[in-house]
């Protein structure tokens, strides 16, 4: 290199290496990231951070791409349209490729978007601007006429067959109407329609509601429930799940004689597709932002989500001229809604009483629809939090979903604090039983310290019958619930006393529309016999865990587990014995041994022990598994749905092979396995460049016995 050539380059060639090695590992790390969320919203319909976090790491992907082409791959996650063909499907091979869009975050970029419209066709050409319904996309293919064949999106170029499920959606045509079919072109016999599958905010909540009576987790928004309803294996399920349509593309327009997306909404309307009414025709920027306004406007008061406006050039022929990218059109673009924060009055701060006795503060809401769903209330966390928060009952507080799953209020709108707001003043007894609070040096939560606190006890029976404890399939927080309030369960041992006719006689407290009182029934009543017996042989871990000891969760059950023999042996345990054992501390063996010496807990074990519940670390027969995986050490995190394990089945599993599970990630973790919703560990194993697999990996390890290549 010259030294003219040198004065080119502001940086010199062992900087730029250094600037290239870094955005290598930045790149890698987006793309691994993206990948997770990716799998999670797709696979999983359960994302876990916003559709706005997730657009920011994606364009933050594009522009380091952008910058260093030569570090592009046909994977990245840029190149591909981000869907997902799970195998319980037949696959469809999509004859015209379905693409995603681009997006637009505000309506500068939208304006840039026009601008290059502009310039690519030497005048602004009509537009198309439709609503962005925030659902699932389907393809529908007709042949003659009939509805033959229907199919998700899956990666763009292969669907999954979801033709049953489609075919209960009661607004999809199984047959074209005759007056439309004049504008088929004769040469196609078949062509596809596509649109996109979605379910009501009503129907959303109503089924959220039935899922948490049941102790189900509850979809994070409509869009999820939309696509996961549509994924179900038994069509009936969809049926039963108020899907509905907007159907607003042709895979090929050539097999229409209609000119443009316009004139194609009105054909499918005489076809008989729903076809949303809000789309606007424009021909200057003005009235395409105008619609995008008026749509951000209007979302609220829609019956169904939208996330966007999509803006698309209106005639077939100018697109046909701009073409696509790998992944989306050229001649459309989504302008994405800002994320959703909305203004409520904190009406009150209430205090809610956890199984160990932890006080929380938990703000009430006037009711606001956020993200799909409505809030009413949001936890405030502690004391402290409150406090930082400057929240007083009576303001005007902002509320966002964290992860569009978890209501959090971000803090009050001071000027339109009213002079009568209330600064919350902590409680210095239980709420729940009256015994007064007390807060321990060094922790930030109040904690009533009553064992006869009925608010704690109602907690421990529900973290009992949990899926990550006892996992008594069916019983939630409303039968729970009213069981206490008849007086038939006070402790965990009376589960096991329960009769049919407890069960199917109990007053649900509700009366059906002739005024009679609802009761549970038999066909419910003996599926929680069923699942009450099945929990009497959950591992001895489990049991430990379900117990509510303070300082007790999983991970210090499994301790105990593995150093004890049987409950009987760690109730006589000393607390120095206790804290001998890995990963207890002086402040837990405490409070383990002061629980196995309250009379009451003793009294509660011996019932359960009585009532045939494992007591014991298994004495079962000689386990000959190979220990493949040995010398090999596995985190778990997220839920394993796919899989339909639950962590602790899935670590049992992996242990019987010869690996050793851990809680934490560090250096010397072998594999990350993220499921859904996985949190902070799956980004340490990032940091750490520690391997992560996916439950498809996971289920090969179970599969093969084989550890997994990477
Ligand atoms: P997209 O949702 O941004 O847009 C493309 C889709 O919009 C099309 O496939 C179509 O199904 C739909 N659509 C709705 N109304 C339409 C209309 N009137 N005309 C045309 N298309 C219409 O793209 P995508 O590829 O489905 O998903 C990517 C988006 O999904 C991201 O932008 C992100 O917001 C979200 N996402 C979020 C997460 C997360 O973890 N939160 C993860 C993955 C993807």
């Amino acid at each position: 290199m010259t030294q003219q050539d040198n004065k080119l380059f502001d940086i010199p060639a062992d900087d730029n290496e250094a600037a290239l090695r870094e955005a290598s590992k930045r790149i890698d790390a987006l793309r691994r990231e993206i990948e997770h969320h990716t799998y999670l919203y797709y696979a999983l319909d359960a994302p876990e951070i916003t559709d706005f976090a997730y657009d920011s790491l994606m364009r933050e992907l594009r522009e380091l791409e952008d910058k260093h082409p030569e570090l592009i791959v046909a994977t990245s996650p840029t190149r591909r349209v981000g869907g997902y063909v799970g195998e319980q499907f037949a696959p469809v091979t999509h004859e015209q490729r379905m693409y995603s869009l681009d997006n637009a975050m505000d309506l500068e970029e939208l304006d840039a978007w026009m601008t290059k419209i502009e310039e690519t066709y030497g005048h602004l050409p009509e537009l198309c601007c439709e609503l962005k319904i925030d659902g699932s996309s389907i393809a529908l293919t007709y042949e003659d006429g009939v509805l033959v064949r229907a199919a998700t999106r899956g990666d763009g170029t292969t669907g999954e067959d979801v033709t049953a499920n489609i075919r209960t959606i009661k607004d999809i045509p199984l047959h074209l109407r005759d007056e439309a079919m004049p504008a088929v072109d004769p040469a196609f016999s078949s062509i596809e329609l596509r649109g996109e599958v979605y379910m009501p905010k009503s129907s959303f909540e109503a089924l959220n509601h039935a899922a948490e009576a049941n102790g189900k987790a509850p979809f994070a928004n409509p869009r999820n429930a939309a696509a996961g309803s549509l994924r179900q294996k038994d069509p009936h399920i969809t049926a039963g799940r108020d899907l509905s349509t907007f159907i607003y593309a042709v895979a090929n327009t050539a097999s229409l004689e209609v000119s443009g997306q316009w004139e194609l909404l009105q054909w499918l309307k005489s076809a008989g597709f729903h076809v949303n009414p809000d789309v606007a025709k424009c021909k200057t920027r003005e009235e395409v932002k105008d619609f995008c306004k008026a749509s951000l406007e209007k979302r609220d008061s829609l019956a169904y989500e939208i996330d966007g406006v999509v803006v698309k050039v209106n005639s077939f022929a100018e697109q046909a001229a701009s073409g696509f990218t790998s992944h989306a059109p050229r001649w459309a673009i989504a302008y994405k809604f800002p994320p959703e924060e909305k203004t409520t009055v904190l009406t009150d701060i209430t205090v809610q009483v956890g199984r160990t006795g932890v006080l929380t503060p938990v703000a009430e809401l006037s009711p606001v629809v956020v993200a799909g769903s409505t809030v009413s209330r949001a936890t405030l966390h502690n004391e402290d939090e409150v406090h930082r928060k400057d929240v007083r009952i009576g303001d005007t507080v902002i509320v966002r979903k964290a992860g569009d799953v978890i209501p959090e209020v971000l803090g009050p709108v001071l000027a339109l604090r009213p002079d009568d707001a209330l600064v919350w003043q902590a409680p210095k007894t239980c709420p729940s039983c009256g015994m007064p609070v007390i807060r321990e040096a060094g922790e930030s939560a109040l904690r009533c310290v009553s064992i006869d606190c009925p608010a704690q006890a109602l907690e421990r029976l529900l973290h009992w019958a949990s899926r990550e404890a006892m996992d008594i399939d069916g019983m939630g927080e409303e039968i729970i619930g009213r069981l206490v309030e008849v007086g038939r369960v006070s402790d965990v041992a009376d589960y096991y006393s329960l009769t049919q006719a407890d069960l199917e006689m109990l007053d649900m407290g509700r009366t059906n529309k002739d005024g009679n009182p609802i009761h549970l029934g038999t066909t419910v009543a003996l599926k929680l016999l069923d699942a009450i017996e099945q929990s009497k042989s959950r591992s001895f871990d489990r049991v430990i865990g379900g117990l509510g000891i303070r300082h007790v969760g999983k991970n210090t059950a499994r301790d105990l587990a593995e150093a004890f023999p049987s409950m009987e042996a760690i109730a006589s345990a000393e607390i120095d014995e206790l804290s001998e054992i890995h990963g207890i501390g002086e402040r837990v063996a405490k409070a383990i041994w002061v629980f196995f010496r309250t009379p009451d807990n003793v009294q509660v074990i011996e019932r359960l022990q009585a009532a045939g519940v494992t007591m014991a670390a298994s004495t079962g027969e000689a386990d000959d598994t190979p220990k493949t995986l040995a010398g090999l050490t596995f985190v778990l995190t997220g839920s394993l749905d796919e899989l339909g394990l639950t962590r602790d089945e899935a670590s049992d599993r992996l242990r019987l092979m010869g690996a050793k599970m851990s809680s934490s990630v560090s250096g010397k973790t072998s594999f990350v396995v993220a499921g859904t919703a996985a949190g902070s560990k799956y980004d340490k194993a990032i940091k750490l460049g520690v391997p992560v697999l996916d439950e498809a990996q996971l289920a090969r390890i179970f599969e093969t016995g084989q550890p997994p290549v990477v």
